[in-house]
């Protein structure tokens, strides 16, 4: 590609180790009759790995110059499609319709959130996500009890995720400030039940708070909480992180509050 002018406000630090662009395609678990959407492609270098593996391969990219680039140099590829577009904007079920499909992508790190969230809360799930994000935050996904977070819980009641790997920046053009991470994200669940996210918030407003404190913030009456601890086989003392999904659902069934 002709010099690219790197855009800061895109996220764009693109993957330059192909060891670890293998490593990523590895853990997406991909099939030859598999429809993958990749996130944020920049200048193909993941993409031209996964034209070869799948049947059909839709890109999305916000960056116009990218988008023109990756149509000249995909060509000959009959299964491939960049539609620009900001992927927050962007309409799955238009491009979708009911077909199966996975999604894969090194992600703008600013955004990484939003776009999990996006795939989480739509109503056709993908089969899988498999994504670079920051590492630190990649890590927050697949946190587990004593040590978890809201977004691991968050994840746990949606989907399975896992961890495969830290990428270190300098694997990365331009070197970003911090290290990248893969995880591997399938097994999405339908009809989550919202008040229980809300609750688990609630319980993570101050994590290193005691979990009772924080819910007593919000109308819980605090020794209501210390002793459905104990019974979950807590001290009244723990905090948030400590509980497993299991027992957020067990401890919001036993405090619900008449409304
Ligand atoms: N996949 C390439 C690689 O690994 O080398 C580039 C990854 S780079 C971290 C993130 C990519 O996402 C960039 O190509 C950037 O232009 C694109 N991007 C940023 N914000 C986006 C958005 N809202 N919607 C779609 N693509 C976006």
């Amino acid at each position: 590609m002709e010099e690219h002018n790197f855009k800061k406000q895109f996220g764009q630090n693109f993957l330059r180790n192909i060891e670890w662009i293998m490593n990523f395609v590895e853990a997406a678990e991909l099939d030859k009759d598999d429809l993958v959407v990749e996130i944020g492609p920049g200048d193909g270098a993941i993409t031209n790995f996964i034209l070869q593996q799948v049947k059909e391969l839709i890109a999305i990219e916000i960056d116009f110059d990218l988008v023109k680039h990756l149509n000249e140099i995909f060509e000959d590829y009959k299964n491939f499609k960049v539609i620009q577009a900001d992927v927050l904007q962007w309409n799955i079920d238009k491009t979708i319709k009911d077909r199966d499909y996975k999604v894969v992508g090194a992600l703008p790190y600013n955004i990484s959130k939003q776009i999990i969230k996006k795939f989480f809360e739509q109503e056709h799930k993908p089969e899988s996500l498999t994504f670079i994000l920051q590492n630190e935050v990649a890590l927050k996904y697949s946190a587990q009890a004593p040590k978890a977070t809201f977004l691991s819980n968050y994840a746990a009641l949606h989907s399975d995720v896992e961890y495969v790997s830290k990428i270190p920046n300098t694997d990365f053009y331009p070197v970003p400030a911090v290290d990248g991470g893969i995880i591997h994200i399938k097994n999405f669940k339908d009809n989550i039940n919202q008040k229980l996210v809300r609750f688990i918030r609630l319980g993570f407003s101050q994590p290193r708070k005691k979990l009772s404190k924080n819910l007593s913030n919000y109308g819980y009456e605090k020794k209501d909480v210390e002793s459905a601890l104990v019974d979950l086989g807590h001290k009244d003392s723990a905090r948030a992180g400590e509980l497993t999904i299991e027992q957020w659902q067990t401890l919001f069934d036993t405090l619900q509050l008449d409304e």
